[in-house]
């Protein structure tokens, strides 16, 4: 039987197990996926021996990604330029590690809203700069988008990530005070938040969507709740919006593929399925 896990500290509130166990009863695989919790100081004597444990790899979530990508032997390009990992598997008895954030974010908007959306957004807006963003940005980055405009409180981290992500030829990188987050606005096609404002427990993120293009689209990465006031905000205008749950859904695909051999779709009944526990959670 092949195993899995999702690693992390605290890790008892991961929707991941949900994911995995939907498409190994729908592929009628035997399998296991599970969480497990690893305090920091354990991560990389976990990362050593989870392989002699019977594991074919797993998910790194929250504090461990940067750790992954310092105790993985080798990286896909992705987590190269992210300098963080989420997926683990052994290869010919090598351990990999990849960053699927990128793909997932990527491939949700795809599918919301269809293929070539990027081809009128001449300027995306980033708001945040932490981890997530950094995927964000890096995914947008592969897309014939010209600018795209970093806001984040701490000033200094859009800084950062625009010193790390910049590419020669590539699309235009400009890190932005918070304070010009309305003036940024008007100017973007897509706009994203990659903060964790708005997620349920904290304070919604406070922008101004009316001068916002017509055309526009905006999409948040918190997905609980699935509406954030963001996104609220966004449709009460008339705004095209993309919700969370599809980046988490879309990223957890790479995962299984290697560990269980089976490349899995993301459908509405999964959906469905992670819908339902964040409803039964309020
Ligand atoms: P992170 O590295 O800790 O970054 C947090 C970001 O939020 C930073 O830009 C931070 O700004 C900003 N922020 C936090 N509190 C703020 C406030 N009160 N006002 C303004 N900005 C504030 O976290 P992360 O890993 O990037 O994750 C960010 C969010 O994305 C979380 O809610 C997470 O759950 C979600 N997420 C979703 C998915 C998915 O699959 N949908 C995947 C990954 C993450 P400063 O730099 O100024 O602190």
């Amino acid at each position: 039987m092949k195993k899995a896990f999702v690693v992390g500290h605290p890790i008892k509130h991961s929707r991941s197990p949900l994911i995995h166990g939907y498409w190994l009863k729908q592929h009628g695989l035997e399998g296991s996926y599970e969480r497990i919790d690893v305090p920091p100081a354990e991560f990389a004597d976990f990362l050593k021996s989870f392989a002699s444990k019977g594991y074919a790899g797993g998910n790194v979530t929250i504090p461990h990604k940067e750790a992954a990508f310092a105790g993985v032997e080798k990286r896909t390009a992705r987590a190269e330029r992210l300098k963080a990992v989420n997926t683990l598997w052994v290869e010919d008895g090598v351990l990999w590690g990849d960053n699927t954030d990128v793909l997932g974010f990527m491939a949700h908007l795809d599918q919301s809203l269809g293929q070539g959306w990027e081809q009128t957004v001449e300027t995306a807006l980033v708001i945040g700069a932490g981890g997530a963003a950094r995927a964000i940005v890096a995914g947008l980055q592969d897309r014939p988008i010209a600018r795209i405009l970093i806001a984040n409180r701490t000033f200094e981290k859009a800084e950062e990530l625009v010193r790390d992500l910049r590419m020669e030829g590539g699309a235009v990188l400009q890190a932005l005070p918070w304070e010009d987050l309305a003036r940024a606005v008007a100017e973007a096609g897509l706009i994203v938040n990659t903060t964790s404002l708005g997620m349920a427990g904290q304070p919604p993120l406070d922008i101004d969507l009316s001068t916002a293009p017509k055309n526009a689209v905006v999409a948040d990465i918190v997905y609980v709740p699935l509406k954030t006031p963001i996104l609220a905000k966004a449709e009460a205008l008339g705004l095209r919006t993309v919700d969370g749950l599809g980046m988490l859904l879309h990223q957890a695909v790479p995962g299984f593929a290697h560990w269980f051999g089976v490349m899995p779709q993301v459908t509405p009944d999964l959906r469905k399925l992670i819908v339902t526990d964040i409803e039964a959670a309020k």
